[in-house]
């Protein structure tokens, strides 16, 4: 089998029933997340086994994500060696336990011993823990202010906004669309508590994915004339504990995070 080197050519190998059961809304979903390494052919149950063998040693994946989280752990760990735990959980105002600095992400404990090594009794996936560990290394532990602004409004946002409004609010508002009271559940799960008076949504929600990186969740029911609408925003003050690049991710993690549970927990197991 020759090289397949974009997504139109893994798409002619796929079935093109638009299932969903890899959990993507089609076939070319599907065929666009394996070229760039955030899904692999085995979330396919429609891929026998001999077209998963010819197709494997065929694909050349384009920016493989996967990878690149992989290598900015091994990184963030490194770094963690080399600082003084107690001296970094000072300055973000985080605890120590038992030789470990302890992180709290959307209401649950995430411990951090001083190799790196992350423990919580969640499920970690990259998406969060690449930015939790940043977070102990570089966040300047500033107190949020209370001023809450869009993505884009945020320093050096321009590179990632699209990202960000496609992949994080767009992505987050067809849950919330197709399984509005399971999705403000999960929030509740994840700690989210209510806030007024900052915007006219039916729902406003501030979660805590890290614990001086707040997310305002809005979210607009959908009206006769008007569509449903959500938007994200953020605490003036998230560069300063989280760079750019670790917010849209820890976006894409609470995605992913929300996704799963939706599937797992929704009446016919179906995203869409
Ligand atoms: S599971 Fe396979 S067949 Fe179904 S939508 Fe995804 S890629 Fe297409």
């Amino acid at each position: 089998m020759s090289k397949i080197k974009n997504p139109l050519e893994l798409y002619k190998h796929l079935n093109k029933s638009n299932c969903r059961k890899c959990m993507l809304p089609s076939c070319m979903a599907f065929a666009v997340a394996v070229i760039q390494g955030q899904k692999s052919l085995e979330d396919c149950p429609a891929i026998d086994m001999k077209s998963h063998r010819d197709l494997s040693g065929a694909i050349v994946k384009r920016n493989a994500l996967a990878d690149e989280q992989e290598q900015s752990l091994h990184r963030f760990r490194q770094e963690i060696k080399s600082i003084d735990l107690e001296v970094a959980a000072q300055r973000i105002h985080a605890p120590i336990k038992e030789g470990m600095i302890v992180i709290s992400c959307l209401g649950k404990d995430f411990r951090v011993d001083a190799t790196g090594k992350m423990i919580s009794s969640c499920h970690q996936n990259p998406w969060v823990e690449v930015p939790l560990l940043n977070y102990i290394l570089h966040s300047k532990g500033i107190e949020p202010s209370g001023e809450w602004i869009p993505f884009n409004e945020l320093p050096g946002a321009e590179q990632w906004n699209r990202f960000f409004a496609h992949r994080c609010e767009q992505d987050m508002q067809k849950i919330a669309d197709t399984h509005t009271d399971l999705f403000f559940e999960i929030l509740s799960l994840f700690g989210a508590q209510a806030l007024t008076g900052i915007t006219n949504a039916d729902h406003s929600l501030v979660i805590h994915p890290l614990p001086q990186v707040p997310f305002l969740i809005n979210y607009w029911r959908g009206e006769e004339v008007f569509p449903a609408k959500l938007n994200i925003l953020f605490d003036q003050t998230a560069t300063d504990n989280s760079g750019i690049e670790p917010l849209y991710l820890l976006g894409r993690g609470l995605v992913e995070m929300i996704r799963k549970l939706v599937v797992r927990h929704s009446r016919d197991g179906k995203l869409f």
